[in-house]
Formats: structure tokens, sequence, C-alpha cells
């Protein structure tokens, strides 16, 4: 596998698959930068080394072609920016102006190509309206993944190499993340970022020193529950918080009130619970909550016995006991895996487990600990409490992240090792 580090891209055109998937508001300007700002180093790199830039990306989940709010070229005022230099834009990632502009780029030059996915091929799926038999649907199935080929034939056609810095749709086996790989057996690479996410998952996962200590939270078990069967191979604690946690309480004939359960999980939870016992592993579920008489903020609350939710109230937080237990397991941990949160920490009557965790987190990791925090929510808990550089590595892939737990191969991660 070739590196970003050590390949000489000097004279050359690289295509690089970026992530710039970000939010934008009403007046079309960019509200978060954080998936253009991390892989500006890889952009950087190829530049300082003599090369030329060709940016691919896809942008939100366009219904139709060249919907303007959905354009890339809302980036380029900011790309423009932050790289200090011109940013070129070919209004159609396809036809003769992307061609010839990328042909006619020069060494240190870049150029941002429009949104992928205004193309069906970038998915290779086909857009249909509902009414559409079976037959034809599976007629256009096929007649889009032909027309990927072609797709994928002509994006490799602007570049001397490919470096795939797009950890957060690394998941998805789309022409520009994984397919045009193929191109470029001998000029593929991964960037910065992309190599970064990769490495840090692996030194937890495959890696990682014990004892390993997975904290996981949010709504729902379904949402987690291929994650807590791979974890529970690898890890020496499994610590399960949040809305989930009842399923798994009620499971082993705790009382939960009203609070939020899958009852049609609650069989899996048991077997979970016992297969973890023979595993040898600790999964721990918290002691107390805050339970609430309504889901709102000002809800009245009490501390409660996790297992004793009275009749008509929800558990909305761990509790203070269960925060000094998660401490005390942490603080013992070489290795921390979290993702999820402990309670509904958008309202601030029930964020303080999550604000304990994360700072428990960062105390060990302080101490000695490697710690990898994923997924949205939690990552947006870190960031909220100002945490993020406490922690050893904040995952940027939400959906990628957690299939790279479940221990699922990405295909944009296979297309590069292969
Ligand atoms: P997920 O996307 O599955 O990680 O779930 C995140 C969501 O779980 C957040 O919006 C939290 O508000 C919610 N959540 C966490 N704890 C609870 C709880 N005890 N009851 C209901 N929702 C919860």
């Amino acid at each position: 596998m070739k590196s970003i580090d050590s390949y000489d891209f000097s004279g050359k055109r690289a295509l690089v698959r970026v992530d710039f998937n970000v939010p934008l508001n009403e007046g079309l300007k960019i509200t978060d930068t954080t998936r253009i700002d991390s892989t500006l180093p890889t952009i950087r790199k190829i530049l300082d080394g003599g090369g030329s830039v060709i940016l691919m990306s896809h942008l939100g989940r366009p219904k139709k072609n060249f919907e303007n709010k959905l354009s890339l070229k809302h980036i380029v005022p900011y790309l423009t920016q932050v790289l200090g230099q011109e940013v070129k834009f070919a209004d159609d990632c396809m036809g003769e102006s992307a061609k010839e502009m990328s042909a006619n780029l020069k060494p240190g030059e870049v150029l941002l190509l429009e949104n992928l996915r205004y193309y069906e091929e970038e998915e290779g799926k086909p857009r249909l309206a509902d009414d559409v038999s079976e037959e034809d649907k599976k007629a256009a199935k096929t007649a889009v993944k032909e027309k990927q080929k072609e797709f994928t034939k002509q994006l490799a056609s602007y570049a001397d190499c490919y470096v795939n810095d797009a950890f957060g749709t690394a998941h998805r086996a789309h022409a520009s993340t994984a397919l045009v790989a193929a191109y470029f057996p001998n000029d593929k690479m991964f960037g910065y970022l992309m190599n970064s996410e990769v490495a840090s998952l692996n030194k937890v996962l495959k890696e990682g020193k014990k004892p390993f200590t997975a904290v996981l939270g949010g709504a729902k078990v379904s949402g987690k529950i291929q994650i807590i069967n791979h974890l529970i191979d690898n890890v020496d604690n499994l610590i399960i918080g949040g809305g989930m946690m009842f399923t798994f309480i009620k499971a082993m004939g705790g009382k939960i009130g009203n609070s939020l359960v899958e009852e049609d999980l609650l069989e899996l939870a048991k077997n979970t619970m016992e297969g973890a016992n023979l595993h040898g592993i600790k999964l721990i579920l918290p002691v107390d909550a805050i339970a609430a008489d309504g889901f709102f903020n000002d809800a009245k609350t009490q501390v409660v016995k996790a297992n004793e939710i009275p009749d008509g109230w929800l558990g909305l937080d761990i509790g203070p006991e269960s925060v000094k237990l998660f401490d005390k397991i942490l603080m013992e941990s070489k290795t921390i895996l979290w993702n999820g949160p402990m309670g509904v920490f958008e309202m601030p009557a029930f964020a303080e487990g999550t604000i304990q965790l994360a700072q428990s987190i960062a105390k060990a990791t302080e101490k000695g600990a490697f710690s990898l925090v994923g997924g949205g929510d939690s990552v947006a808990a870190v960031n909220k409490f100002n945490l993020a550089d406490k922690i050893s590595y904040v995952s940027t892939g939400g959906g990628a992240m957690l299939e790279f737990i479940e221990g699922k191969i990405l295909p944009g991660v296979a297309a590069i090792e292969e």
C-alpha cells in the first residue's frame, strides 16, 4: 500500500475524494467547517509535493440533478480563504469542461468538481418515482450500474493518482469512494484523515491495551446490537447507559416506569447479559438514574435506583452513584471507546451524566489511557463541553465508524488496501 508521506506527487494530478458534506444555513453559508478543515493537511501535502489537486465530494442527498442549494460552489469561498489560493470550480463533475479543466491543471493548482451525487451513477442507485413497477425498477438498477462504469472511468481519467480522505463515506461502495480505486492499482492511497481514523480504530479494536472498556449509550439497543455483539469478544468491560439501559434492566426483572424500552428485544438483552457473563466480560449497567415526571427540561426529578423507576416516571439520565462507578472503572482502563450519550444531554437537566462521563474519559486519558470517541452525539457532547483536545482521538465518521466497530469491512478502506 502506498503512503501519502512517501508518494512522489511532483508533476502529478491527484484525484482526492474528500468529505465536504458540510451543513449550510439558509443563506448557504457553512455552519460547521470541521470536515473541510480536517482534510487540509492532505491537500497541502500534495500541493507542497509539486502536485495538483482535483477535489471531489458529495453534498447532501440531491433528489434531482443540479439542485442549487446542494452545489459545492458554496464551499469555494471558504476553501479559497483557508488554502490562501485560487480554487477553480468545474460546475459539472462530468462533461467536457471538467475534462479540460483537469487536463490544464498546473502543479500547485486546485480544482473542485461539482457535487458527485447530482449523478445517480455516483451511488449506483436509480432515482425512481414511487409508482414504478418492480420490473422497471430492476431494469433501471441494471442500467445505472452500467452507466456507473463510464462515470467512474471518466473520473479516473482526470488524474494520475487517487487519494481517499473521506472517512465519513468509507462505508459506502460508491464510484468515488471505492470503485475508482481500481483504475490506480499502483497509485492509490489514504489521505491523512483517513489514515488516522483507520489507525486509531485499529489501535483500539485490534491493538488496544487491557483493560479495555467500551461505553455505549444513546436511545436504542436495536441501533447498537451489532456493536455490542462484536465488542463482547474484544472488551473487558462494557458499560451501557442512555435510554438503551432500560431494555437491559427490564430484561433482568427491574422496574422501569415509563422509560424507553424495546419490548421485542428483552429476550435478546437477557441473552446478551448471559453471554457476556459466559465470556467473563463485565457488562455494567447504571445503579441509579435521574427519573423525571415528563420528557421536558423543567420536569420534576428525583434520584432513584435504576431498577426502581416509579410508575409514571421515566429515567432520563444516569445518577451520581453510576457516575462514580463508571469513573472508577475508567480510571483503571488502558483503552476506552465511547459512543452514545448517557442521558438526554440536549436538555441541561439531563446532561450531567454525559458531562461527567466525558470528564472521566478525559481524566483517564491524562493518566495514560488511549481514548476514542465517535458517533454524532458523543462527538457533539465532547465539543459542547470543550473536552475534544483531552481525548486521544475524536472520530469524524458517524456511520463509517459504527460499521468499523461492528467488525464490517468498509469498502472505501478495502479498495485502497487491496
Ligand atoms: P443514538 O442516536 O442512538 O446514539 O441516541 C442518541 C439520543 O439518545 C440522544 O438524542 C439522547 O437524547 C437520547 N437518549 C439518551 N438517553 C436517553 C433516555 N434515558 N431516554 C430517552 N432518550 C435518551
